[in-house]
């Protein structure tokens, strides 16, 4: 007899969810991660006494109330309002694009409605390409020369590794335009921090549930699936399946954390962004304003992205022609699997933020 109900397959935030609902419902649960700490990529380090967002900056936000309500059960969540700056070359722009940031590019623009004929003149340039081929021709006429020179064009060609031209255009869909001075980066009603950072609210969720680390459940998997009736899996999704019908890609990053001791503010934000093609990097993060912290130490993080090869992590899906079309062979199969639930940004190939994540732990029918 099995000796659990559920082994899940990854402490991140999907598993973790699930793990807790599930326990709360009387079911045994084991999980498995193959990293050497809970949280996935939501995990932070404390260093100095501050909480390192170790993954990349992770800014909870969400129109859902009931997600609300159910992350603020684990921890408690700050006023933290997410407005990063853009550095083109050294010129410094609030974001989203927003009244500050037209009054910035153009001084002589001082109202909304200054700013919409600007931005209708900068667009008419590209007004008769109906169909844009790549990202350059999206961006232009969406967003006018300026703005997409200056705060889009080298931004979108360090994240993909491409130069405009050869970025598709469907990913860049719509840029929203705000007519107020409002530099908050979210729409939603609900946003902040959570205090003390992510890990903690992660030991919260998995309290009185069996955790074991550094197990990859893809090397010993005939062994752990023995242990439990049923699997959620939140690992990549051509994995689970030995990438028998090919490799999926994903973008990936690398991390430069840095502590600078005897520096209590390194760049007066949390987050910013450079959006010029030479800067190598694409965001340079303070941890400390997350949470206001008052240290006479910080910790900055330099996001560099890169191509992803096995053995790097997967951060985000590229979700082209070719992928879609081998994720929904991949999905065929999953569909077969019926002691097995993938779950999460992984298995699901798809880019999500937390609070959808949390949502559809909720709602998993596994646990209705
Ligand atoms: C750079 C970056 C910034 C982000 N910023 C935000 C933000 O500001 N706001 C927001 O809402 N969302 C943000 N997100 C999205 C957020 O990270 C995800 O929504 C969330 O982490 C998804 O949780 P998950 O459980 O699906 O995946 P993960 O957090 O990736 O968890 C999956 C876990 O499974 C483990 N695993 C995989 N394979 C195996 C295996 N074979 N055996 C055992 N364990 C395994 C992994 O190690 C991992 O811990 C960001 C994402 C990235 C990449």
């Amino acid at each position: 007899m099995p000796t659990f109900d559920y082994l899940i397959v990854g402490a991140g935030l999907f598993g973790a969810v699930f793990a807790r609902e599930a326990t709360d419902r009387g079911c045994r649960c084991l999980v498995v991660e193959r990293r050497d700490h809970i949280g996935g990529n939501c995990f932070t380090k404390t260093i100095n006494d501050i909480n390192v967002h170790w993954y990349g900056a992770h800014i909870f936000h969400t129109a859902d109330e009931q997600v609300w309500r159910y992350m603020n059960r684990f921890a408690s969540f700050n006023h933290y309002v997410n407005s990063p700056i853009a550095n083109y070359h050294g010129e410094l722009y609030n974001l989203p694009f927003n009244m500050n940031t037209f009054c910035k590019l153009w001084p002589d623009v001082h109202t909304p409605e200054e700013a919409r004929r600007r931005i209708a003149e900068q667009q008419a340039e590209f007004a008769a390409v109906e169909q844009p081929r790549n990202l350059y021709e999206q961006g232009m006429k969406l967003a006018g020369r300026d703005i997409f020179e200056k705060l889009v064009k080298g931004y979108s060609e360090k994240q993909w590794g491409l130069p405009a031209e050869e970025i598709p255009a469907f990913v860049l869909r719509r840029l929203p335009f705000r007519f107020t001075f409002d530099n908050n980066y979210f729409n939603d009603p609900f946003q902040g921090i959570p205090v003390g950072g992510y890990t903690p609210l992660f030991q919260r969720l998995l309290e009185g549930v069996e955790v074991r680390l550094n197990c990859d459940f893809l090397a010993d998997r005939q062994q752990l699936m023995s242990l439990a009736e049923r699997v959620v899996y939140t690992g990549p999704l051509d994995a689970y399946f030995d990438c028998r019908l090919g490799q999926l890609d994903y973008r990936s990053l690398r991390f430069d954390h840095q502590l600078l001791e005897g520096v209590a503010n390194f760049q007066g934000n949390a987050v910013l962004n450079y959006t010029d093609a030479e800067t190598p990097y694409t965001r340079v993060i303070e941890h400390k304003h997350f949470e206001f912290g008052q240290q006479p130490d910080t910790v900055i993080s330099y996001e560099y992205p890169q191509r992803w090869q096995p053995g790097l992590e997967p951060y985000y899906p590229v979700n082209n022609e070719r992928n879609e079309h081998l994720a929904d062979a991949y999905r065929s199969l999953a569909q077969k699997e019926e002691k097995v639930a993938f779950g999460g940004r992984l298995a699901e190939y798809r880019y999500y933020d937390m609070d959808k994540v949390v949502a559809m732990a909720l709602h998993h029918p596994w646990l209705h």
